[in-house]
């Protein structure tokens, strides 16, 4: 008799955009000339860039003739690829990452989600509250999360980020093992400064901490104090697995790559303290369960680097910041409190009169025909607030914010 994994039954079955969609479609049933205009959405909407473009059609061709045919690539990714990310992404910001520390993949979210397949099941997790949903479902599913009961996991600490302590979470009131960051941050938009991020470093430092440290919104930090990597922290390597995706920085959203640092200096425990490199034990994980990134993909990321490839993205990512300049700068005129959206495309509405997200998510879609997303379906801290993506096209985004000035002014 074939067993499952029961613990997949524990995860909710409904899922926070279905909801949302659901409720879209309800609206559209009863106010079918009304023109929605969708803020809600976390992926982006301008196309690839030329240089990535050129890249990818040159990668295609080269697969077409015996010469320059690539079958599997290397486990780990290109050189062309490995060696390109570490000179831009981290030697020009004075961190040392060797070519062994990089692992290339199919986008952050496989490995964010698959990297708790090298770390015992008896781990602790901690997560900041409102979360990216990936670090806590992925644990639900390998059984370290316990129980749900009233919107929280009874084995997962909750770190809460609130316009109380400004989005910068404290220290952990129980112990963990594991914990998430991800800054800046989906969904509050928020970052954090070297100092608020070399608290953390020091903390996993002293308890022998593994920090999972999400970056996909790195391109978008405008602040020259924030961190772009948590190896700008001293001591960092020791402690912190980065993930970065072109998915944010450069639209792969469809086309899909984006790598993780596995340092090896970085450590875990057999149960009888015995230290064990982490960067061997991924090495082999990926090298079973995964056979690369394509050719062609990996071809077109090498492009975002290039001189052209740089600009062609700089612009893009401009134009969602502008976008979430706009965004803020109506939201505030309108006497709403924002937080995010200045190193991050998102943005973070607290609601107004202390009405609950998704009474206020009916509301604007109901009078103003604009869909958000309800702050408490990234976590029981995100209750009483919405978050609004940049990531619109320009006009839809003046348009929204028109709208919303005509109806709270
Ligand atoms: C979008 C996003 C990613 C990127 O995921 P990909 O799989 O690379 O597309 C990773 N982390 C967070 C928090 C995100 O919002």
């Amino acid at each position: 008799m074939a067993l499952i994994n029961e613990h997949f039954l524990k995860l909710q079955n409904s899922y926070l955009f279905s909801d949302i969609a659901k409720k879209v479609n309800a609206f559209k049933v009863t106010h079918p000339k009304e023109r929605i205009i969708s803020l809600g959405i976390g992926d982006v909407t301008q196309p690839l860039v030329p240089a990535v473009i050129d890249a990818m059609h040159k990668a295609v061709d080269d697969l077409g003739s015996k010469e320059t045919f690539h079958g599997y690539g290397p486990d780990q990714g290109y050189s062309f690829l490995i060696d390109t990310i570490i000179r831009n992404d981290f030697t020009s910001r004075g961190i040392t990452i060797e070519s062994g520390e990089v692992f290339i993949n199919d986008g952050a979210k496989s490995d964010t989600g698959n990297i708790g397949d090298i770390l015992g099941y008896d781990n602790s997790i901690g997560v900041t509250d409102p979360v990216y949903p990936v670090y806590i479902d992925s644990n639900v599913m390998a059984g370290r999360a316990g129980t749900l009961n009233k919107g929280k996991w009874s084995d997962v600490v909750y770190i809460p980020c609130t316009e109380e302590n400004n989005f910068v979470p404290d220290l952990p009131s129980r112990k963990v093992d594991i914990l998430y960051l991800c800054y800046p941050n989906n969904p509050t938009g928020t970052t954090l400064s070297q100092k608020e991020l070399k608290k953390w470093v020091d903390y996993a430092l002293e308890n022998n901490i593994i920090i999972m440290y999400d970056a996909a919104y790195e391109a978008y930090i405008r602040n020259p104090d924030i961190p772009h990597s948590i190896y700008e922290i001293k001591g960092a390597k020791k402690v912190a697995i980065e993930f970065r995706s072109f998915s944010k920085t450069a639209g792969f959203t469809g086309v899909r790559c984006g790598y993780t640092i596995v340092p090896k200096e970085l450590n875990g425990f057999t149960s009888n303290s015995r230290r064990i490199s982490l960067n061997q034990l991924w090495n082999r994980r990926q090298a079973t369960k995964f056979n690369g990134t394509s050719y062609i993909t990996q071809r077109g990321a090498e492009a975002v680097y290039s001189p052209e490839g740089k600009e062609q993205i700089k612009a893009s990512v401009d134009y969602y910041m502008t976008n979430a300049r706009i965004m803020r700068e109506g939201l505030l005129e309108c006497g709403l409190k924002v937080y995010g959206g200045e190193d991050a495309p998102y943005i973070w509405l607290k609601t107004p009169n202390h009405i609950n997200s998704w009474k206020f998510f009916e509301k604007l879609l109901y009078e103003t025909y604009i869909v958000g997303t309800p702050g408490v379906g990234f976590g029981p801290s995100g209750e009483g607030y919405l978050r609004l993506t940049a990531f619109g096209d320009r006009n839809d985004t003046l348009e929204a914010m028109t709208r919303l000035r005509q109806w709270l002014i």
